[in-house]
């Protein structure tokens, strides 16, 4: 099982990968990126993950270099090259290598960077155990500053909440609002149920509208589950019947505690777990829509 770095076009292996030190994305964190996982060999959801990347790049003024046939061809020959059976993907476009300097016209073309890891089995038994939260001090940024909304490669906001929430010995780390309400965490979503209503911040609160997010939602919605888009305090997560995470290279994840006080009787609810049975089947569908891999 191998990682591997494509950059700009060549693919290497991980201990000779290199870029300029002279790259925006390293001297200002001027990037965008995207964290894509293999099902069954193929990359998931990837239209979305492409939307998405657009769009961060529209809202950080960055004009990108190549059409999704060609991240999906760069996507390809890289899998390819780790020879994975899973893979975690990192899809990075930074503003390019140019001079100091804000200025982006500093910077003639982007750098593009394509990740591949071998990808933790998402449906491991361990996971789906859930996991223990802590509401954390970090606040996540403002919409008006580097916004949530943007998948930004200027993640040190996010890092110190990580900092935060390994101290509390928790596993994840939740982030409010600068008016209390709760938005996401470091690298997943939240949700929480009451009285059998799924609840999710909505955007205006200031995160990330994850992907898995929005299949976990399409899902609910489709299965008759009554969920909403609305805004809910610490306390109100604290005194959830139910609550769980959601991202990429976890799917749906149980909260069992928050700020070290389980969360109902400590273990995954119902709901949470029929969500998780509905992902599921509707990745192994789409899998199978998709027919065997060649090769
Ligand atoms: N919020 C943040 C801050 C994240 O970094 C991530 C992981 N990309 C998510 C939410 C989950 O998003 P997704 O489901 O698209 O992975």
């Amino acid at each position: 099982m191998g990682e591997v770095v494509w950059i700009n076009g060549r693919v290497w292996p991980r201990d000779e990968a290199r870029i300029s030190v002279y790259d925006h994305g390293f001297l200002y964190g001027d990037s965008i990126y995207e964290t894509v996982r293999t099902s069954r060999g193929r990359p998931f959801l990837l239209d979305r993950h492409l939307a998405r990347l657009r769009s961060s790049a529209a809202a950080i003024r960055l004009a990108l270099d190549r059409d999704d046939a060609g991240y999906r061809h760069a996507i390809q020959e890289t899998l390819a090259a780790g020879g994975n059976p899973e893979s975690a993907l990192r899809v990075v476009v930074t503003r390019g290598v140019g001079d100091i300097g804000y200025a982006h016209r500093l910077c003639p073309a982007p750098s593009t960077l394509i990740y591949a890891r071998p990808l933790r089995p998402i449906r491991d038994p361990a996971l789906r155990q859930g996991v223990r939260v802590a509401i954390l001090d970090v606040l996540r940024n403002d919409r008006r500053a580097v916004s949530p909304a943007i998948k930004s490669g200027n993640l040190l906001n996010n890092i110190l909440g990580a900092f935060e929430a390994e101290s509390k010995g928790a596993d994840e780390g939740i982030m409010l609002n600068r008016g209390g309400q709760v938005t996401e965490g470091t690298m997943t979503n939240v949700f929480m149920v009451k009285s059998g209503v799924i609840r999710t911040p909505p955007p205006e609160a200031g995160l990330l509208p994850g992907i898995t997010r929005g299949f976990v939602l399409e899902l609910a919605r489709a299965a008759g589950m009554p969920v909403e888009e609305a805004p809910f305090g610490p306390g109100e997560l604290r005194a959830a019947d139910e609550a769980f995470l959601t991202g990429t290279t976890r799917g749906v994840l149980a909260i069992v505690a928050v700020d070290g006080t389980p969360v109902a009787d400590g273990r995954p609810g119902p709901i949470t777990l029929r969500l998780t049975g509905l992902f599921d089947t509707a990745e192994d569908r789409l899998a199978e829509r998709a027919g065997p891999q060649a090769g």
